[in-house]
């Protein structure tokens, strides 16, 4: 290519097979428009089916694509990790393998990072073909996280947004694990601004987040930007305190000064239960905290790279 490529694009890609040639060629378009040197970073994040393959065949003809392979799957945070590592270049782009997040407005983008903005962020102002029980615990979880956390962590956002160099440098050398990537990028600060955009329907293939993925994102994103969680264990902790104290006293007030036989069986078995629940509730919740406290510790690699091709 000979000259220094301006933009990276770093792609996720976990069993893209269906979408990944439509990726590719849609991608080109809008950076070919652009006029400028770029690159492709596909991140393969140990796809089971054709994908590495497909990739591959791009690098092949084109110059500007990159592929990194990874050993096995460790998830899409990692994966876009490992992309923002490798980048050089002066603006990177983050954007899902599935079309969901439409390249055209990377433009409108630019323009933006052009009058001095840092991160330049998509913010959905719709979301085409997800069901409506995914609209809402993606509403409901934003707006839970948000509440938790003092950062300004922007609602109805994913990882779809172009970063200056500089944000890109500053959160690689963040040295946590858990990579919560939206949340570090907005916890950096820089100046950062919207763009707002219809989500479409997946191109192709189906959603690589089943809930149970998300549900970890859900907990990594939370236990990451706020201890809030414990405080409330602990505010609840005080009020079942003073609460069982209070009716304790009232027992014992049956017991010495009336001589009715208390018929307590109901009461005992619901007090016993819901504080049970409420105990394992906070027990677990603390055991998050410890488990992700215990794999910062561990220190190991986010990912672990079988091999790059593409490379000038
Ligand atoms: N992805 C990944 N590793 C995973 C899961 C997902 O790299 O373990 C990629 C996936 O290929 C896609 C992006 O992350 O490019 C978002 O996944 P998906 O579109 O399935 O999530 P959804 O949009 O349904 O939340
Ligand atoms: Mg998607």
């Amino acid at each position: 290519m000979g000259k220094q490529p301006i933009y990276s694009v770093v792609i996720p890609c976990y069993n893209e097979q269906e979408v990944i040639t439509e990726t590719y060629n849609r991608l080109t378009k809008v950076m070919k428009d652009l006029n400028e040197p770029y690159e492709l970073i596909f991140v393969n994040d140990g796809s089971k089916d054709d994908t590495a393959n497909i990739i591959s065949t791009f690098c092949e003809t084109d110059s500007s694509v990159k592929l990194i392979n990874f050993t096995r799957n460790f998830g899409h945070m990692p994966a876009i990790s490992a992309g923002m590592e490798k980048s050089k270049c002066q603006a990177i782009f983050i954007i899902d393998a599935d079309l969901q997040d439409p390249p055209e407005i990377f433009p409108e983008m630019i323009e933006k990072w052009k009058e001095g903005y840092h991160v330049v962020y998509g913010k959905r102002i719709e979301r085409k073909g997800e069901s409506f029980v995914k609209k809402l615990t993606a509403k409901v979880f934003y707006r839970f996280i948000r509440s938790l956390t003092s950062i300004d962590l922007p609602l109805d956002t994913g990882e779809f947004r172009l970063i200056d160099r500089k944000v890109c440098d500053t959160v690689n050398k963040l040295p946590e694990k858990n990579r919560y990537i939206r949340g570090l990028v907005s916890w950096v600060g820089f100046k950062q601004i919207p763009v707002e955009y219809v989500r479409d329907e997946r191109f192709a293939g189906v959603t690589k987040y089943p809930y149970r993925k998300l549900l970890i994102l859900a907990m990594d994103g939370i236990t990451s930007f706020s201890y809030k969680p414990l405080k409330i264990a602990t505010t609840f902790g005080i009020i079942i305190s003073i609460a069982s104290f209070l009716y304790i006293l009232y027992v014992l007030y049956h017991y010495f000064f009336n001589d009715i036989a208390i018929q307590g069986w109901v009461s005992i078995m619901a007090a016993i239960l819901l504080t049970q629940g409420i105990m394992f509730i906070i027990q677990g919740l603390t055991g998050e905290y410890i488990g992700r406290i215990y794999t910062e510790l561990q220190n190991r690699p986010t990912y672990i790279i079988q091999e790059i091709v593409g490379e000038d």
